[in-house]
Parts: C-alpha cells; structure tokens; sequence
C-alpha cells in the first residue's frame, strides 16, 4: 500500500515536489516513464537584473498571455521564482525571451532542466522510492482506495506529444488530465487555442522536430520566406512569429548568417547550420488540470478536491494563451515546489 505523498511524473514538477515533500519529513514515492520535457529546458525566467522585479516579471506574463491567465497563479509564480537564485548556481548569462521586457531567463550551462534535477535527485538521495511505470487512472483509484489519507500529486507535463509534428516526446499525451478527471478534478482549456506553438521547428533531416532557439532572432538572425525575402519578425512573440509563418505557407527558413559564431556556439548548434527550414509546431500545451495558488486540484464548483494536488504543464491558468519563452521552467520549479510541500504538510495534519 502507497503511504504519504505519491508523486506521478519525474519532470522538473514531479521531482521539485519529491524534494519539498521529503523536507518536509514524509514518506514519498515517484513514479514516471520518461524524463518528459524537462531535459530539453536550457533557460527559465528568474528576474535577476537590477531593472526587474516580480511585478514586471508578472506583467509580462499575463500580458504574454493576452491576459489568460490567472493573476494570483501568475503572482505566485514569479514571486516564487526570486528564491531560486538563491537554490541554484546559474552561469551569469541572461537571455531575453521574445515578449519579456527585459533579459530575465537564466541558466546553467545551457541544461538547467537536466542539471536542476541532477542536483535535486542527489539533494534527496535515496529517500524517495522511484517506480518506472506507466500509471493510469484506474490505478489512482485502486491505490486511493486502499488508502483515503494519500496525498497525490500529478506532475504528468502537457499533451504535445500526440501531435505527429512536435516537440515533445510521443508518450506526453495528457495521461495526467484523465487522472485528474478520474479524481474528481476539473479541466479548463483543453483545446487547440491553448496549444503553444514553437515558431522555428526543423522539418527536415535527422533532427526533424528539434527547435532552433528563437532568441537568436535578438543577436542578429532573420525570417525568410521560400523566395528569400525577409519576414517582418523583429519584436513578435512566440505566438505572433507562428501565425506570420503560417500566414506565409507553412514554412519559412531561418536565417542565422549574421549571428556572432560565439552566439552560435553557447546556443550548442553547429556552426556551419545557418539556413535552416523551420515550421511552427506544438510545443506546450497551457491548459490542463485547474489548481489554486496552493496547487491543490479544483472541481467544478472551485472547490478543493482533498488530497489531490497538480504542478506543472498539466496544470491550467498561468500561460493564458500564449506561454513566454522560459516560463515553463519557471512554473514546474515554483509550482512543484509549492505542491509538495502542501501535499506534505496535509498528510501530517490528518496524521497527528
Ligand atoms: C524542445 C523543448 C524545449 C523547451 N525549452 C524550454 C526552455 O528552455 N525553458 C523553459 O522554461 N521551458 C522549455 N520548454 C518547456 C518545458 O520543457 C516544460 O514546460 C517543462 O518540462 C514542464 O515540466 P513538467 O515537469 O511539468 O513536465 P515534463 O518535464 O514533461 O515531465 C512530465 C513527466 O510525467 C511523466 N508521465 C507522463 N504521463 C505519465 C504516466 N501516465 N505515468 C507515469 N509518468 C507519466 C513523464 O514520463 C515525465 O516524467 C521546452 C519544451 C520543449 C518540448
């Protein structure tokens, strides 16, 4: 029988909710069957220069957003995000995502998702039972059955990947919103308009489907259309840069023959791949499993759903329509934490 607080998903949401959970002193286990997006995460948003602060960093977001998204998620988020500079070694470079005001996502050694979780996996050492499986809803039951008192927190990431053409790994199909429905959790946005596309997506060769990053667009990289004439992409968004190619045909080819090789080189591309066909493809998906700002999951009437709680690109309600590059990070490290710990301290008081 599963005691304490069961974890689903081994992202950077599931892992950061393993941490605070297991700081908290409770028994805890995790349980995925994949990395999922995480280890493709090389920056995320932290206000770290002297002209930002949580209030822009907040204003950006639900302004990125077209104003979707939830303002006390949102406040949480990037209120939340200023203690990470002092959990995590980031490298001093600061980059700044298309729709930020300013330069704000930070990084360490262009791999904070994997090194993030490195150093938390290690922090936790053997105290969290880990079990590679794939869970399903039916199990939830099963196992919630057997034991009313578990605290369960889905940290499943989106459903991109049941698009052919996209970013993410096939198996992140949105498993976490059936368990989630299962457990008596309502959804919000879970439909095309809440699909984040990737503007700059390989369509060709092996590495079809991985992104070229799109700030480089700031160090001196153009959009061309098919005949070579320059796109209008200075000062778009992720979003607004996707419906210019698509409004364009479909594809458009990337042009990186004016960006500083050293540009090039921390970005871990080849230098020699400047002319790149690209296409938008879904990346994030920004609706999901609706939670409140202590992560807990939410039924239909706004009420808490006991003992269930959600993290991460699962959940609903932080991107609105339109996530800022870096954001995702920043949501799975913030909101993992915060529903671990709530998921902990919720199975102490009905333990005392
Ligand atoms: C190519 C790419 C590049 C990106 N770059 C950045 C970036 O630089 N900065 C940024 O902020 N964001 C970036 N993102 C977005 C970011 O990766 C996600 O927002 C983030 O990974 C979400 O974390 P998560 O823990 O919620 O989900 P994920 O990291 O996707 O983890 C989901 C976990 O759930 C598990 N899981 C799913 N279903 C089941 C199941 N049924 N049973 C058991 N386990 C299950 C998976 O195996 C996995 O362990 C990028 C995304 C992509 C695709």
């Amino acid at each position: 029988m599963y005691k304490g607080v069961l974890i689903i998903g081994g992202g950077l949401a599931g892992w950061r909710a393993a941490e605070a959970a297991v700081q908290a002193g409770v028994p805890v286990t995790l349980m995925a069957n994949g990395a999922g997006n995480t280890p493709d995460i090389h920056a995320l948003n932290c206000p770290v220069l002297p002209d930002d602060s949580a209030e822009l960093f907040t204003e950006d977001t639900l302004a990125g957003g077209k104003y979707g998204g939830d303002r006390a998620l949102v406040e949480t988020m990037c209120r939340g995000s200023l203690a990470l500079k002092d959990e995590f070694d980031f490298d001093g470079t600061v980059i700044r995502p298309l729709g930020c005001s300013v330069a704000r996502a930070v990084s360490i050694r262009h791999a904070i998702g994997l090194i993030a979780v490195k150093e938390i996996k290690a922090r936790i050492g053997d105290r969290v039972a880990f079990e590679n499986r794939t869970v399903t809803p039916e199990d939830l039951l099963a196992w919630r059955k057997e034991n009313p008192r578990l605290k369960i927190v889905i940290a499943t990431g989106g459903w991109c990947g049941k698009y052919d053409f996209s970013t993410n790994p096939r198996y992140l199909k949105g498993d976490g919103l059936k368990m989630a429905e299962a457990l008596g959790a309502a959804l919000k946005d879970v439909d095309e308009a809440h699909v984040q596309y990737e503007p700059t997506v390989r369509v060709e060769g092996p590495r079809r489907g991985v992104p070229v990053i799109t700030t480089l667009l700031y160090e001196g990289a153009r959009m061309l259309d098919a005949q070579g004439r320059e796109l209008p992409a200075a000062g778009l968004n992720k979003d607004e840069l996707s419906s210019l190619i698509f409004k364009e045909g479909g594809t458009a080819i990337y042009d990186l023959t004016a960006v500083p090789d050293e540009k090039i080189l921390e970005c871990k591309m080849d230098l020699e791949e400047r002319l790149i066909k690209v296409a938008p493809a879904p990346h994030s998906s920004l609706g999901g499993i609706v939670i409140d700002s202590e992560c807990h999951a939410l039924d239909a009437e706004g009420k808490i759903v006991p003992g269930l709680y959600a993290c991460g690109e699962v959940t609903a309600g932080v991107h609105g329509f339109n996530r800022l590059g870096g954001n995702g990070g920043t949501a799975a490290m913030v909101f993992g934490s915060i529903a671990g710990r709530q998921a902990a301290l919720e199975f102490k008081q009905d333990n005392k």
